[in-house]
């Protein structure tokens, strides 16, 4: 464990290992590794040790995993949404009894600490609990009697095969995002998960088709650019649900749609949050250190810019920030009590280092500085300490772009109004927070804050499986958002049904648009 005061760096990884063991792909209902395949490496985040090469699939693989699914789907599609709801119940058991084996593939391959990686898989299972209720999610519409002996009903009918790709950030909980209204759903589904930490879908997958669920119906191929665009031009793909930055999401989002497919693509962030003078600053406080530091701030709702209103409110908040940071217990992922573990990869953790860096070059007054930090005995781990930043403009790199990382930037505002248009004139809108007392200016602000998600007095705030999830402006690209309803529509199709059975037909033909007069 390190606290903010012991001084090194420690960035170096070892060099991939041929040796080492293969995370497998999963299809047809089992774990492949096809001969002759280009690897990644796969490292543990908190020593640096290369644990696993990871194989990065061909567009010929992911062409066989396609098939593989398309003849899985339709049984699977076929089926009564009760009978895949039974499955769906089971898998839900079968995680949540093997919660705490996917929490430690999770921690060994991102570096979150083993509690936040419990956290995720909770939050995922919700996802899996809410498409158990598919019997009822995809009943249609019925209206008895529109005109003369005529019903309208709408049903809704899966896709076929359908495609995840999903950010290194979640290995879990996005992915879950995704394949449990798919499957639900009724489709076959292929997820491309980040090649930086494979290891956790691919259990997933499998306690799916322990918990019964037909094999073909949920594949797992690992790759990188190649196999992503064998995903998004493939005719046999009918949608493409992604979750990563965004420049990736804007190309995934406009490659998939010239190919014809339906398309949901999310993106980066740069959550705010508002502090009004009048807010609980305690309350401030212990919202912005887990909002910024848990996860090492590689969440796409982090807060990694606090918006002060007020000279006095920013000085407060700095020197009870300052305090905090001193006692976070930064360390490996899987030691007890820690709160914050190391970044992903040693390149990563080298970006956020040089954001720090131009912070400094752009005249952000550098108040607490991560690159000082060490964990003994973990010298080659990427840890980074907790950073903050005040006096931080928005004419400043460090301001307008994505870091991912556990750097918080003070913006100090004058009044609501200037917090309000700064969050606005943003490119970004994923999340945002308000701290307040106040309840006009928490309503103000929830109406005319262009951000997808909103939490006042709440900082992260991630709605639950039964609400949808999806930002704004650059943070997101197409319709639908992930799960809760949107999911459902997302993952089906709407056919709506007029029907004269079996008695009233007139006879006679019509040439007049039909009216019920
Ligand atoms: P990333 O965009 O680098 O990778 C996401 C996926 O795209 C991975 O599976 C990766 O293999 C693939 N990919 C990468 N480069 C590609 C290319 N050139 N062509 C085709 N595919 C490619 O993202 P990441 O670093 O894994 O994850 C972090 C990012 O995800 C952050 O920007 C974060 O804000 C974002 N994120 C957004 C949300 C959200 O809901 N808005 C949620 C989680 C993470």
């Amino acid at each position: 464990m390190a606290t903010q005061s012991i001084s090194a760096t420690a960035t170096s990884a070892a060099s991939p290992e041929l040796q080492l063991p293969v995370i497998d792909h999963f299809v047809g209902g089992v774990r492949v590794h096809p001969p002759g395949s280009r690897y990644g490496v796969v490292y543990n985040p908190s020593t640096g040790v290369a644990a696993h090469r990871v194989p990065l699939a061909s567009r010929a693989f992911v062409e066989d995993a396609i098939a593989n699914a398309l003849a899985a789907f339709p049984q699977w599609g076929g089926a009564s949404p009760l009978r895949r709801a039974r499955v769906l119940f089971r898998f839900r058991e079968l995680i949540e009894r093997h919660m705490d084996e996917l929490a430690g593939l999770i921690s060994d391959e991102h570096g979150k600490v083993f509690s936040d990686a419990r956290g995720e898989v909770q939050r995922g299972l919700e996802v899996v609990e809410f498409a158990c209720g598919i019997p009822h999610l995809m009943k249609g519409e019925y209206s008895d009697g529109v005109s003369n002996g005529i019903d309208m009903y709408s049903l809704r009918q899966p896709l076929g095969v359908v495609a995840g790709i999903t950010p290194f950030n979640f290995p879990a909980m996005v992915p879950m995002w995704m394949f449990a209204p798919a499957l639900a759903c009724g489709n076959a589904f292929i997820l491309k998960p980040s090649e930086k930490d494979p290891s956790c879908p691919v259990r997933i997958a499998e306690l799916f088709v322990e918990a019964g669920g037909p094999a073909g119906v949920f594949n797992i191929v690992h790759g990188d650019k190649e196999s992503v665009d064998t995903l998004l031009t493939d005719s046999r793909i009918q949608a493409v649900s992604f979750v990563g930055s965004t420049p990736i999401a804007r190309y995934v989002y406009a490659t998939a749609a010239a190919h014809g497919k339906r398309v949901q693509s999310m993106g980066g962030a740069k959550n705010h949050l508002v502090v009004m003078p009048d807010a609980d600053m305690n309350q401030v406080t212990d919202a912005l250190m887990g909002a910024a530091y848990g996860s090492a701030g590689e969440r796409c709702m982090a807060i990694s810019v606090a918006v002060t209103v007020g000279d006095a409110t920013a000085d407060d908040l700095i020197d009870r920030l300052k305090a905090r940071i001193a006692t976070l217990k930064v360390g490996p992922s899987r030691a007890t009590g820690m709160e914050m573990g190391p970044l992903v990869t040693a390149e990563h953790r080298a970006r956020v280092a040089s954001y720090i860096e131009l912070g400094e070059r752009e005249g952000a007054c550098l108040v607490v500085d991560g690159r000082s930090v060490s964990v003994a005995g973990h010298e080659d781990g990427y840890f980074l300490g907790a950073t903050l930043f005040d006096r931080v403009t928005a004419a400043m790199r460090i301001y307008k772009e994505e870091i991912f990382g556990p750097v918080l930037c003070i913006v100090r505002a004058r009044d609501f109004e200037e917090a309000l248009a700064l969050t606005n004139d943003h490119e970004f809108g994923n999340g945002v927070a308000i701290f307040t007392r106040d309840g006009d200016s928490a309503r103000d602000f929830v109406h005319r804050v262009q951000v997808g998600m909103v939490g006042v007095n709440v900082p992260i705030p991630v709605p639950l499986a039964f609400y949808s999830f999806g930002g704004w402006k650059q943070s997101a690209f197409g319709d639908q958002n992930q799960h809760g309803m949107d999911g459902v529509r997302f993952f089906t199709k709407l056919k709506t049904v007029t029907s004269r059975w079996p008695a009233g037909i007139r006879s006679g033909s019509e040439f007049v648009m039909p009216t019920h007069t």
